[in-house]
């Protein structure tokens, strides 16, 4: 296995901007991740895991121990003992492109994560903070985790109730960060079972695409919808459309109790506006908890899509997408992201958290 030296970070992320890696590494199998480690330990490194580096904010010093890209591919579908009834099990390796994998899903009429269509990354990247779109997550599907536990140092598998899906997270951006190197993702899929519709913008897709007409959208049908939304969002990675050059939503949707969404509501009406909320599905009082918009709130702070700020900017196309316009450093998109956490603050009394994954700060 090859350790290179200053490897440049940039080129690796989806946002492109910070500096380079001390060390770098690409493993393509366990024994690989496991001699990473080695090398790491043995000098004293800190070691940061990276996937398909859609989720990151690299700092522009970049990061001073070992970058190890997990590149462990393959998928496996066990035949008839992998299946139970229409159940299927697919067990993916960590490196694996995702959306690939949900391609492969839907061709074998899988359903499960075809509203997870069109997110970039890898397979190993979507436990981590509970992948989420239109409607499905990961931690619904995921049946388990094969990791390398760096504290006790062995291969474990992770049943999915010991992985702690939330709402944007798990045991691995929380309580156990960068305590597990995820090696494969197994998924139970179900054969022949029908999409998932209960997202809003599918249904009105499928209400004008579909008017008149009885037959109800395949798997297929319904992955090629969600990627579609996804590019007029900004949301699907398109070569030659700067809005794409971001880590996604840089804000995850506040999850505010009863009391302060009722605070919010007063200030909103107060203003002479509404803002939209949902019931938050994964809290564990799900009567006490309500999620609201991130997106409306930057735009209601006086942030609109193609705002600009230097070399950083808001997509054109989605208030939540943080964009690097070209020559961007990292400093220019936290900078704008200071920016609109104050802006809200100032306007709605919220602090929004930041989603992607803050490298070497
Ligand atoms: C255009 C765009 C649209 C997006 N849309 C969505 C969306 O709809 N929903 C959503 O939830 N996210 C979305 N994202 C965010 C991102 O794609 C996902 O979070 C994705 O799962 C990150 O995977 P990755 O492999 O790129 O991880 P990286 O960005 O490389 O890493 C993210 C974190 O996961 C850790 N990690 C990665 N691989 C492993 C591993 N094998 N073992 C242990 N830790 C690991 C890293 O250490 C880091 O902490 C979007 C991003 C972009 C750019």
């Amino acid at each position: 296995m090859t350790i290179q030296e200053n490897v440049a970070l940039a080129p690796l992320t989806t946002l492109q901007v910070g500096g380079a890696a001390r060390y770098f590494a690409e493993a393509r199998r366990e024994d690989e991740v496991r001699e990473a480690v080695q090398f790491a330990k043995a000098r004293g490194l800190a070691m940061f895991v990276l996937g398909g580096g859609s989720n990151l904010v690299v700092a522009d010093s970049g990061w001073p121990g070992l970058v190890l890209k997990i590149a462990i591919g393959g998928i496996t579908t066990p035949p008839a003992s992998g299946a139970t009834g229409n159940a299927v099990l697919f067990s993916v390796g960590a490196g694996g492109n995702w959306d690939d994998f949900v391609a492969q899903a839907v061709a074998q009429n899988c359903a499960g994560v075809e509203c997870l269509s069109g997110i970039p990354g890898s397979v190993g990247g979507t436990p981590v903070q509970n992948v989420g779109a239109y409607g499905q997550e990961v931690g619904d599907t995921i049946e388990s985790v094969r990791a390398l536990d760096l504290k006790a140092d062995r291969v474990v598998v992770l049943p999915k109730p010991a992985c702690g899906f939330r709402y944007r997270s798990s045991i691995f951006n929380t309580t156990e960060r960068g305590r597990y190197i995820i090696l494969r993702v197994n998924y139970r899929l179900k054969r022949g079972g029908a999409p998932s519709l209960k997202y809003a913008d599918l249904q009105k897709y499928f209400a004008e695409k579909l008017a008149g007409k009885k037959t109800s959208p395949s798997l297929a049908e319904t992955r090629a919808a969600v990627r579609e939304i996804r590019r007029s969002k900004g949301m699907l990675l398109v070569a030659g459309d700067d809005d794409c050059r971001s880590a996604g939503s840089f804000f995850k949707n506040p999850v505010l109790s009863e009391e302060q969404f009722q605070e919010l509501a007063e200030r909103a009406a107060s203003k002479g506006v509404e803002i939209p909320s949902y019931p938050a599905a994964r809290s564990q009082d799900k009567d006490a908890q309500r999620k609201v918009s991130a997106a409306w709130l930057v735009e209601h702070s006086g942030f609109s899509k193609g705002y600009v700020a230097g070399e950083a900017a808001i997509s054109h196309k989605h208030a939540l997408a943080l964009i690097n316009r070209g020559h961007a450093k990292a400093s220019d998109i936290v900078g704008l992201k200071d920016e609109i956490q104050r802006g809200v603050q100032t306007e709605w009394g919220i602090l929004l958290q930041p989603e992607p994954v803050f490298v070497g700060f």
